[in-house]
């Protein structure tokens, strides 16, 4: 079964919504094989979001992803990757489909309560940067 990496951003944490948007991710039939709640270091963040490093927007995004907790998680399901990328729904939420996690949750382009990988390889270099083999059930 393939894989991906997930974090529920500082939004969705600040706002308990964990559970929430838990419940949209297990009603998808992704099963949540790991997770734990962290509060990312600058160098974290800095390393997980590295390609944005040139955009202008990447000092903000540092900030907040390091701003309060997130909840990282490994999922896994048929597809997984594309199945997740789906019931996030896209990056800015007033673009986002209805009945996705960003329509719901997310409060601007920025702040928009998940990440999910956007391929199998990176997926595999996400999951890496955060968690352990044995943690991972
Ligand atoms: P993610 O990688 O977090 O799953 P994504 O793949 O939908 O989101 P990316 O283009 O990879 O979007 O951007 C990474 C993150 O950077 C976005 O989720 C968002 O939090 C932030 N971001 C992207 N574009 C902007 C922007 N124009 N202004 C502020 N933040 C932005
Ligand atoms: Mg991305």
């Amino acid at each position: 079964l393939e894989r991906t990496f997930s974090i529920i951003k500082p939004d969705a944490t600040r706002r308990n919504l964990t559970g929430a948007v838990n419940a949209v991710i297990e009603g998808a039939g992704l099963r949540i094989v790991a997770q734990k709640r962290i509060k990312m270091t600058r160098d974290q963040a800095e390393t997980f979001y590295g390609v944005h490093r040139e955009r202008p927007f990447f000092g903000e995004l540092v900030e907040f992803m390091t701003s309060e907790p997130v909840v990282v998680q490994v999922l896994e399901g048929e597809g997984a990757v594309a199945k997740y990328r789906e019931i996030m729904g896209a990056t800015n939420p007033a673009n986002a489909a209805e009945g996705t996690i960003r329509k719901q949750f997310a409060l601007s382009v920025g702040e928009n309560s998940v990440h999910g990988s956007d391929s199998v390889e990176n997926a595999a270099i996400e999951v890496a940067q955060f968690f352990s083999g044995n943690e991972i059930v």
